[in-house]
């Protein structure tokens, strides 16, 4: 008999989203945390954006789960008291080309699911004048059904969750091995004592370090995908916000351009860029400044010399397919041809927006019932 039903590794947003949504199922749950705190990695360094759903390919998990994940989140963050604001975003076009650009997203929005109140709406420059003076631009989508909320205080309400159905959460506690079985068996060592563990199910939520347990195991090894690593820098703005939606420009071909973002306290940071990397470094490269400020100024061309901070930075785990999309990818029972085991790779945006719906769809394939 194992040790517990459930261990899920890793205390970010989705193993906080599994964990809670496990042992409100009634599953006897144990989420391993390496780190002192949850959501200290990935989770606590993004835009904290409820994302609409717009760009992403028909049919994707980022399609699914961003829509379904973004409506209960909503629900979530009322019912829980989580600071979160419907603010609505503007997505920019600054030439023709561009907007030709915002009507193929306008296409595939629809596809998406984006409709009824949800929908987005096409504005000439008038009419985004009018939203928000200080942005130049020549046409507009405007997005009503984006949010932010306070991811910090979020991830605290599913911990909460999760403990009062039972979970246990441990911190400090990195898993360095998994023995895929029946039952699966963990290990680690915990400042000099090695503990070890046995589960009936494993769900591996790592974030970047989603393949290190695969890569550790002759049956799991040749399963691991490739996982890259994208830095997003994010410059601050010092004194007040000339805008009251969220301002993106047009995606470009790695991301979604650097575009502005609001916090609950109305302060506003610029970013996430695009920088490939090998290594996690989270500080931020000041020389980007100027780059940023040149994409900024497109839309915002009274943007002041004097007025950006470095900021912060996040780092994406990406899993781009042959001839795909980049894309979540989750690796159940089916995939790994191992009953009671999942990981969840490419976890980057919209990973908050779609955390409960992938908690769901998780529990769901290892049927924890
Ligand atoms: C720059 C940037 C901007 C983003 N903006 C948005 C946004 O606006 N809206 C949105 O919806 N999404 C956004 N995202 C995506 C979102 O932040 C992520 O999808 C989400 O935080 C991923 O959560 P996670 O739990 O998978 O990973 P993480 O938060 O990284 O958590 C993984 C946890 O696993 C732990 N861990 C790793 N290995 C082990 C081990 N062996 N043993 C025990 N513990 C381990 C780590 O310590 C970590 O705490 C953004 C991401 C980035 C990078």
């Amino acid at each position: 008999m194992a040790d517990v039903r459930l261990v899920v590794v890793g205390a970010g947003v989705i193993g906080l989203a599994v964990a809670r949504e496990a042992a409100m199922r009634g599953i006897e749950t144990i989420v391993l945390e390496a780190g002192t705190n949850i959501g200290s990695e990935t989770s606590s360094r993004n835009s904290e954006v409820i994302h609409g759903g717009i760009y992403y390919a028909a049919g994707s998990l980022k399609a699914l789960h961003c829509l379904a994940g973004r409506k209960r989140l909503y629900r979530y963050a009322e019912e829980r008291n989580i600071p979160f604001s419907r603010c609505g975003k503007l997505i920019v076009a600054n030439s023709e080309g561009e907007d030709s650009v915002l009507r193929g997203l306008l296409d595939r929005s629809i596809k998406n699911g984006l409709t009824g109140d949800d929908a987005l709406r096409y504005l000439n420059a008038r009419e985004v004048n009018r939203l928000e003076p200080n942005v130049h631009a020549v046409s507009a989508l405007l997005s009503p059904s984006t949010g932010i909320i306070d991811s910090h205080s979020l991830m605290l309400a599913m911990q909460a969750d999760a403990e009062a159905a039972g979970a246990d959460l441990v911190l400090r506690s990195r898993v360095d091995q998994l023995v895929p079985g029946a039952p699966h068996t963990l290990s680690g060592n915990n400042d000099g004592d090695e503990w070890q563990l046995t589960a009936d199910n494993v769900v591996v939520s790592a974030g970047l370090h989603s393949t290190h347990l695969m890569q550790g195991n002759d049956w799991l090894r040749p399963l691991a995908p490739q996982v890259r690593m994208v830095k997003g820098n994010y410059f601050a703005l010092s004194g007040k916000s000339p805008f009251r939606h969220l301002v993106y420009p047009v995606p470009v071909e790695k991301g979604l351009g650097i575009h502005a973002t609001l916090d609950l306290s109305g302060s506003t940071r610029f970013g996430p860029d695009t920088e490939d990397v090998v290594d996690i470094d989270y500080r931020v490269d000041e020389r980007r400044q100027a780059v940023f400020e040149s994409s900024i100024r497109r839309y915002w061309p009274d943007l002041p010399a004097d007025r950006l901070l470095p900021a912060y930075a996040g780092i994406r785990p990406k899993v781009q397919l042959a001839g795909a999309e980049a894309d979540f990818l989750i690796q159940g029972p089916d995939e790994l041809a191992t009953a009671g085991l999942a990981f969840l790779h490419g976890i980057e945006s919209p990973g908050l927006t779609a955390s409960l719906s992938l908690a769901s769809s998780v529990c769901d394939r290892l049927s924890l019932t």
